[in-house]
């Protein structure tokens, strides 16, 4: 099967891609509840043939693999929804379960596009056309900037030669852009609770040190690197005034443009956490980290693949209806608004008053760290990775809106869809096809990654 037929088989495998990514948009899941979206993945890949693997500890997290030997060949994908982001199609503001999860990220379809490109590629190595391994990755908990992590302690990409990916966009181009590293952590402290009016002496508010903690932090922002961001939420203040908290619990999280300064930060907030519970008599009862994921490091070589790839085959292929669609939806924009939009995805100023983005451009944010992070950094420390974006709602929608939920149903966003899927195993079959180009993507990962190895941060003593 040359990579031709392959593509055009995954043309064909338009409807079976759209009711899938449609029923998991039906049934949005949270983060680590994707027990529908990963089921119905893991059935389908068992079913054309790939051998299935569970990821220790990650129950909706999951490793199918076709094939066999090198090249190891890697597909992310993933399923989980958002709180509160319920939405029916359209361009009218309306839940469909008041306050219900939704797919405002689109993760219905970046999984399913993976699944399908893993499926085009298993055929071709079936058909003795290409040599090796491919392997989908059901990654569960993207939201949470957490699943890849937990799968990267399990060791499960360690062997990966490349890897790509995706995520639904307004806007049709690789990605050379990083993406900032993140760390999220719980502080929770212990104090003595005692009524606060007539033994006030006794107690030892809990509430005090969080709150102290967070001074202690706000300080610290003037001697941190302009890029850090740190955020937090009291998750727990205690109970009521009149009784001093025995309990109290911050949670944060930090962002930097690179894992070291993430690092450097945490130590330091702890010392903050440790200093405030002095103060307050209270103990630091915990500090528990979350989740960690090192910064995006981009593979220009796999870039330069997916670009050709794209702009051989020029863009998702919309229809008339998309087109109306997408007018529709950017109706709904108050003056300004769409424009606000365009920023995160690098879409060019003068495609205002658009509705949808139907080529594919050059890549975008070469030298950029765009301000949001995701648990694929982690992976791209350990094998050489580059992700891409592709048209699947209307130019300016941002994401984790409703607009975004409204939109990740429609055609236009299947139709966007397959081109990602088409867009990954054309590339996976250029860098396996080519032991040469493959080499050239390993040597410049081997390069970046000389001075700084990865080891995954839920395993590291920070
Ligand atoms: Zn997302």
């Amino acid at each position: 099967m040359d990579k031709q037929s392959m593509l055009d088989w995954l043309d064909g495998q338009e409807k079976m891609l759209s009711d899938m990514a449609r029923v998991i948009w039906e049934k949005p899941e949270l983060a680590m509840e994707e027990v529908f979206a990963s089921g119905l993945q893991r059935d389908a890949l068992a079913a054309a043939g790939f051998r299935l693997r569970e990821v220790p500890g990650v129950p909706t997290a999951f490793v199918a693999e076709y094939g066999s030997g090198r090249p190891v060949l890697g597909i992310l994908g993933e399923y989980d929804a958002l709180p509160d982001l319920s939405q029916q199609p359209g361009p009218e503001r309306r839940a469909l379960v008041e306050h219900g999860p939704g797919h405002g990220c689109g993760h219905n379809l970046l999984g399913t596009a993976g699944l399908g490109a893993a499926m085009a590629l298993a055929r071709a190595i079936g058909s003795g056309a290409l040599a090796g391994t491919v392997r989908y990755y059901g990654c569960p908990a993207e939201e949470t900037i957490s699943g890849k992590t937990l799968m990267a302690k399990a060791h499960v990409f360690d062997d990966l030669d490349a890897c790509v990916t995706w995520h639904p966009s307004s806007y049709t181009a690789p990605w050379a852009n990083s993406m900032l590293a993140n760390l999220s952590v719980r502080f929770r402290f212990k104090g003595i609770p005692a009524h606060a009016a007539s033994a006030a002496e006794l107690g030892r508010s809990a509430l005090d040190a969080v709150e102290l903690m967070n001074v202690g932090a706000n300080y610290l922002r003037e001697h941190v690197n302009e890029k850090v961001r740190m955020h937090y939420v009291t998750t727990n203040g205690g109970s009521v005034p009149n009784t001093v908290p025995e309990d109290a619990e911050v949670w944060y999280m930090v962002r930097a443009p690179k894992f070291e300064m993430v690092r450097d930060t945490f130590r330091r907030l702890k010392n903050i956490a440790r200093g405030a519970a002095q103060m307050t008599e209270t103990q630091l009862a915990e500090v528990r980290l979350e989740s960690a994921a090192w910064e995006v490091l981009t593979n220009e070589v796999i870039c330069g693949v997916l670009d050709r790839n794209m702009k051989a085959m020029g863009g998702p292929g919309f229809e008339e209806e998309d087109r109306r669609f997408a007018a529709e939806m950017v109706k709904t924009f108050g003056p300004g608004e769409q424009l606000k939009g365009f920023a995160p995805f690098f879409v060019p100023a003068e495609l205002e008053g658009q509705g949808l983005f139907e080529g594919t451009a050059d890549p975008v944010g070469r030298g950029v760290c765009i301000m949001a992070s995701s648990d694929v950094g982690d992976v791209s420390w350990i094998a050489p990775l580059c992700q891409f974006g592709v048209s699947v709602w209307p130019l300016g929608i941002p994401t984790h809106t409703w607009r975004t939920t409204a939109s990740t149903s429609s055609h236009l966003a299947m139709r966007g869809m397959l081109f990602a899927a088409k867009t990954m195993a054309a590339t996976l079959y250029d860098l396996s096809a080519d032991p040469a180009l493959l080499g050239e993507a390993q040597a410049e990962f081997a390069r970046a990654t000389e001075k700084q190895k990865y080891v995954c941060a839920l395993d590291e003593e920070i």
